[in-house]
């Protein structure tokens, strides 16, 4: 698998104003690129491919000599993105997402990122190089000691970016991972705003963790920040002043976020036996659009969904994760779990915001733990490999009729059913 690490840098005067020079004409190729695509689109011209525009640079170069200076497969990789901003928005489009917005020409405040891919870059011990031809001034960064480890792994790429005025180099580097083998121990996990993760194990243990919404401490600040801003004349000191804690709170919130499903992420994998772990094919957008939901509570189901950052970086997360211990995330048809009584089988109407499923047959039980339950069975009755369908429904009786059951230290999560995440700090 391919891992990145990110790494500030701190170029000198004369190093950041070649970064600059390079930047912009990484920008100037963008924008072009991307205006010779919309002119095509106007006047009904196809044929305007990647290839084209890639086999155009040696043209451009003969004619304005200074995009010599930036390494070549740096200014491919730059239409390459171009390519891939039109395919997602293509892709989006095709989705139905209609307020998707075609790619957008870059301001001259806009550092481009300069991918050196496969060649261009040179990591030695503590130092990382690249290659450009404006000047004889070198591209050179020292790196921290505790980076000195990519020196010997295979390195793919190396890229420099800017964000926030600091700069970053970022190492693409491969790595082995163990291989996967199906142990016949499974985890369903549902994945939700309330409780994050709600987990069966196929010894019929749950797991619940609550969501951190850190967006709770931070939002009405934030808010009360941007009344104060949005009173002052815009773009004066004190608006400027104000709009830079708005910011910096912004993505306070948003790093104790991604920090938490980090560290969640992280445990979940490392703290079971199971080497399957199954989730719930998501589609967060729809959850966030949904009409169905009554009006008074679209908008904090909405605002959820968004602040609490995206539950597909989360399965993102654990993806790789596991696949960094040899374990394997599958995503499953999840449609209807949480409609579905996991012992009858009755489909019930449940609005999202019914936590409680009360089905005649007697059973009652949350939202969230049905919904993972019948996900779990789902998998076990589809995936004939393993017998361990029947023994998974008996240990779920078992725990469902309330019996304390003498917990095995083979199986389990080192989590106690009811016991919260480790405390992640917020604020
Ligand atoms: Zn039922």
């Amino acid at each position: 698998m391919q891992l990145t690490q990110q790494i500030r840098i701190f170029p000198t005067l004369e190093q950041e104003e070649v970064l600059w020079v390079l930047s912009e004409k990484c920008r100037l190729i963008y924008n072009f690129a991307l205006a010779e695509r919309r002119n095509a689109y106007k006047n009904g011209v196809k044929g305007v491919t990647y290839r084209k525009q890639q086999n155009d640079l040696p043209t451009i170069k003969e004619q304005y000599p200074e995009y010599k200076w930036v390494y070549s497969k740096v200014l491919q990789y730059v239409l390459k993105t171009l390519n891939a901003d039109y395919k997602s928005f293509f892709a989006l489009r095709k989705n139905g997402y209609q307020d998707a917005q075609l790619p957008k020409f870059k301001g001259t405040q806009y550092f481009t990122t300069m991918v050196y891919n496969q060649s261009g870059f040179k990591v030695e011990k503590r130092k990382v190089a690249v290659s450009h031809f404006y000047n004889d001034i070198p591209l050179e960064f020292v790196v921290p000691e505790k980076f000195s480890f990519i020196e010997d792994t295979c390195i793919k790429q190396v890229s420099i970016f800017s964000k926030d005025e600091r700069y970053f180099v970022a190492i693409t580097y491969e790595v082995e991972d163990p291989s996967y083998i199906d142990n016949g121990r499974y985890q369903a996990i549902d994945l939700g705003i309330t409780n994050i993760v709600t987990a069966v194990n196929t010894t019929g243990k749950f797991l619940v963790v609550k969501n951190k919404r850190p967006d709770k401490y931070w939002h009405p600040r934030i808010i009360k920040l941007q009344a104060r801003r949005d009173k002052c004349i815009k773009c004066s000191n004190r608006w400027k002043h104000f709009d830079r804690i708005v910011k910096h709170y912004q993505k306070k919130c948003a790093d104790q976020t991604k920090d938490f499903q980090h560290k969640l992420s992280k445990k979940l994998v490392e703290n079971t036996k199971a080497h399957t772990i199954i989730v719930g094919d998501l589609k967060v957008k729809s959850m966030a659009h949904s009409t169905k939901v009554p009006k008074h509570m679209r908008k904090g189901l909405n605002r959820a969904t968004q602040n609490t950052g995206s539950l597909g970086r989360f399965v993102h997360f654990l993806t790789y994760k596991a696949k960094r211990v040899g374990k394997s995330t599958i995503e499953f048809d999840e449609r209807n779990t949480s409609k579905e009584c996991y012992v009858c089988g009755k489909l019930h109407d449940m609005p999202i915001w019914k936590r409680i499923m009360n089905c005649e047959c007697g059973n009652v039980i949350t939202r969230d733990k049905n919904s993972c339950v019948v996900l779990m069975k789902r998998y076990l009755s589809q995936n004939a490999k393993w017998t361990g369908y029947q023994e998974f429904l008996d240990n779920l009786r078992y725990t469902a009729k309330g019996k304390t059951r003498v917990p095995s230290p083979k199986f389990g999560y080192g989590l106690e059913d009811s016991q919260e995440a480790p405390s992640f700090r917020v604020g």
